[in-house]
């Protein structure tokens, strides 16, 4: 598998326009292993155009969704077959353990798939005829592709959030300039590489590679683009849906939590304590929905706080790439400057370190952080209140279920939460009050193509995948048509 270094504009490879290029470092030992180009407003300029010509005169709008839905199954087919190599591809470009990777280059590979099949049966279900009183009238709507689509992606889960905003994009008839992010951009060119592959017509996918403000700032203020669908900061979504306000753009945005995660008091122990780690330590913590707060009983508290540390403590960090890893290294030198501040500011504001806390002793380079559980920390703590992105957990006691309900809530994001318990009843009572896009009970974190994913409060707008995510990229058109030999009599006669 070839290492893309170039741009992929109206189906051809081209450097940027003004030469410039980005390193690209390996996570896990901090060393440069590649270089990919960095575009600028001129390359973008070019991108769109080529996507809205691809919109306005080309073949791809105009097929039919079984045709479509041929090109996303051979996209799908390409990936999997290529699956091994994909997936080491994202581990040296991102960090994560290899497993982790294959697990997500394979959810990427379906994503493809699941949105073929929605393309499909989109030829029977994109004209509905509408039932009036008025029989002279005959209305039917017809859903379209809403068109240019701009999509930003974060770095957590590169291949994956692509294919999230791609395939449904795709599958719906829209034309696409992506934008993954200047950290893990490898992925997202292998993915040009393979629509070529696949001969998607050109123009149709568009992958600009380079930093925030100079390729993801042009995209999104581009007059041309019709709709951006971004998953990263809330600055960045709040200053996206600004800029969006300008001409009215479509916009769906997915921005990250701090969701919760209450342990009732009747919780089997050892489920809770794997369901938690797996929600604060998966990825690295880097996971937009990661249940960085943990509300235990008070009954259970400090023997749970006792489970969990332990097994923090036997997590074997290190190069993805190895075996038996399953903590790899945080994305960027950036981020683990981010992670290692976010610690020491709460211990500044009172918070204890149970255990972790920053860089793992042994492994001296590469961008690590411990597995880290932080108690007593003040409810108005940024450790409390804001997103970390990192494997830190904050964990607190609580006494009565209104108290766990209330704290769970106290916070300006609505991605996702999680309830342990035993009981139904209670379950479904929590479930129904908690304010978040997704609630799990007795899990944390499981998410499927089909279903829908998206936040409440600050943690976004819209929601991606499952017909949902299909949504996001169809506009609705009414078609009426006067089919009465009447005249219609309204100047005539009146
Ligand atoms: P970010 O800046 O929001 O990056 C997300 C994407 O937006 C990247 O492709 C980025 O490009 C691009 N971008 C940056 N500035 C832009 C602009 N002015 N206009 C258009 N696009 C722009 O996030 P980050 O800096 O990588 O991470 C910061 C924090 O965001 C994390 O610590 C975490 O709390 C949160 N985060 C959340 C998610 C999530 O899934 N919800 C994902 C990632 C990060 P560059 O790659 O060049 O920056
Ligand atoms: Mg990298």
């Amino acid at each position: 598998m070839n290492m893309r270094n170039e741009l992929f504009i109206d189906g051809k490879w081209a450097p940027a326009a003004r030469g410039g290029m980005l390193e690209v470092f390996n996570p896990a030992d901090g060393k440069a292993f590649h270089a990919i180009a960095a575009a600028s407003a001129e390359d973008v300029d070019r991108a769109v155009i080529a996507a809205r010509r691809a919109f306005d005169d080309g073949v791809w709008p105009r097929m039919s969704g079984r045709e479509r839905a041929h090109y996303l199954r051979r996209i799908a087919e390409v990936i999997r077959g290529r699956l091994p190599a994909i997936a080491e591809l994202e581990v040296r470009d991102n960090g994560k353990p290899r497993a982790e990777a294959e697990w997500d280059i394979g959810d990427a590979a379906y994503t493809f798939e699941y949105y073929a099949s929605l393309a499909e049966k989109f030829d029977e279900e994109r004209s509905e005829a509408i039932a009036l009183p008025d029989q002279r009238f005959k209305t039917r709507v017809v859903r379209e592709p809403v068109g240019v689509v701009g999509a930003i992606i974060p770095w957590n889960y590169p291949l994956l959030m692509a294919a999230w905003k791609v395939a449904p994009a795709l599958a719906a008839g829209c034309t696409v300039v992506l934008k993954p992010a200047e950290s893990t951009s490898l992925t997202a060119l292998e993915l040009a590489a393979i629509s070529e592959e696949v001969d998607l017509p050109p123009g149709v996918l568009n992958v600009v590679t380079g930093l925030g403000p100079d390729v993801g700032q042009p995209l999104v203020d581009h007059p041309l683009v019709d709709k951006l669908a971004f998953t990263g900061s809330g600055a960045v979504g709040s200053r996206i849906m600004a800029a969006a306000a300008k001409d009215i753009k479509r916009v769906s945005l997915e921005l990250g939590g701090k969701s919760p995660f209450i342990v009732f008091e009747d919780s089997e122990i050892d489920k809770a304590v794997e369901w938690v780690m797996f929600g604060i330590f998966w990825n690295q913590g880097q996971v937009c929905s990661a249940t960085s707060r943990v509300l235990v009983h008070e009954q259970i508290y400090h023997k749970f706080l006792e489970r969990l540390t332990a097994e923090a403590r036997k997590i074997t960090i290190g190069d993805g790439l190895k075996k038996g890893v399953l903590l790899g290294p945080l994305v960027s030198d950036l981020q683990h400057q981010r992670v290692t501040a976010a610690v020491e500011k709460a211990v500044a504001e009172g918070a204890t370190v149970v255990t972790g806390g920053g860089r793992p002793k042994e492994l001296e380079t590469g961008y690590f952080f411990e597995p880290t559980i932080l108690t007593d920390v003040p409810l108005t703590s940024s450790a409390w209140t804001d997103e970390i992105f990192g494997p830190v957990v904050c964990v607190r006691p609580f006494s009565s279920e209104k108290d766990a309900v209330a704290l769970a809530n106290d916070t300006r994001f609505g991605l996702a939460a999680a309830v342990m318990t035993r009981d139904a009843g209670r379950a479904e009572r929590v479930a129904a009050a908690l304010r978040a896009g997704t609630v799990w009970i007795n899990c944390s974190q499981p998410s499927f193509i089909e279903a829908p994913w998206g936040g409440y409060k600050q943690s976004g707008i819209g929601r991606e995948l499952g017909r949902w995510g299909f949504e996001n990229y169809l506009e609705t058109k009414q078609v009426t048509a006067y089919v009465s030999d009447d005249p219609w009599g309204w100047y005539i006669k009146h």
